[in-house]
């Protein structure tokens, strides 16, 4: 990464990627850094996210760091201290758009702001602000997760289990990281189900017949 030189500048750095590519762990190596430099660092999450702690953030190896649950991103900007020169957030694919102005305001303070979050839904699209984000962002890194079915590097989330919603917290039990190959905009346990019932072999089979109109004429 260029280091940034500018003494007063803020900018914003997107850590993204699949689930269990180790966005959050990034995050949270981003900011023990900060914190050992002995600079003000706050943490902030939404509230949707609940898995393992209400309020801390927590990476898949159990390393956590204080944060806040926030359901209004612009409470980030009320609870900011007058010395944070960090600010980290996770989930941040959770937020809706209003996420981005105050993100554009942190950094415009002079504040370094950190965002880690899914850049696609389990449906291999583009999740909620992330866009938006990505192309605002100064620093952008991409991080890969391991295909659970083939090895390659994986850039989806499968969902294998759970409902259709785009917002389902989950882990291991609903979703897998999946390469472009592997991965499916469906559900594994719905397709499973959906194949029991209709079997390969009893599927009406269609033939496509190819006429070449120049003949019959
Ligand atoms: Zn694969």
């Amino acid at each position: 990464m260029i280091p940034h030189t500018h003494p007063t500048s803020g900018w914003i750095e997107v850590v993204c990627g699949s689930m269990f590519s180790g966005k959050t762990e990034e995050l949270l190596r981003r900011v023990k850094r900060v914190h050992y430099a002995k600079q003000q660092v706050q943490v902030f999450k939404p509230v949707t996210d609940n898995r393992y702690d209400a309020n801390d953030v927590v990476a898949h190896d159990g390393v956590k760091i204080e944060g806040i649950a926030l359901d209004q991103p612009h409470h980030m900007l009320y609870l900011l201290h007058q010395n944070t020169k960090v600010v980290g957030i996770d989930e941040i694919h959770f937020f809706d758009e209003n996420i981005v102005p105050v993100v554009q305001s942190l950094a415009d303070r002079g504040i370094r702001v950190i965002c880690a979050g899914l850049d696609q839904n389990y449906q291999g699209r583009p999740f909620g602000p992330m866009p938006t984000l990505l192309s605002l962002a100064e620093y952008v890194t991409k991080l890969h997760a391991i295909c659970e079915k083939c090895g390659a590097p994986g850039t989806r989330t499968q969902k294998t289990g759970g409902s259709e919603q785009e917002v389902e917290v989950g882990e291991k039990d609903m979703y897998q990281a999946r390469c472009r190959a592997c991965h499916h905009s469906g559900i594994d346990q719905l397709e499973n189900a959906r194949q029991a019932e209709f079997p390969l072999q009893i599927l009406p089979f269609f033939q496509v017949n190819i006429v070449d109109k120049r003949e019959e004429n």
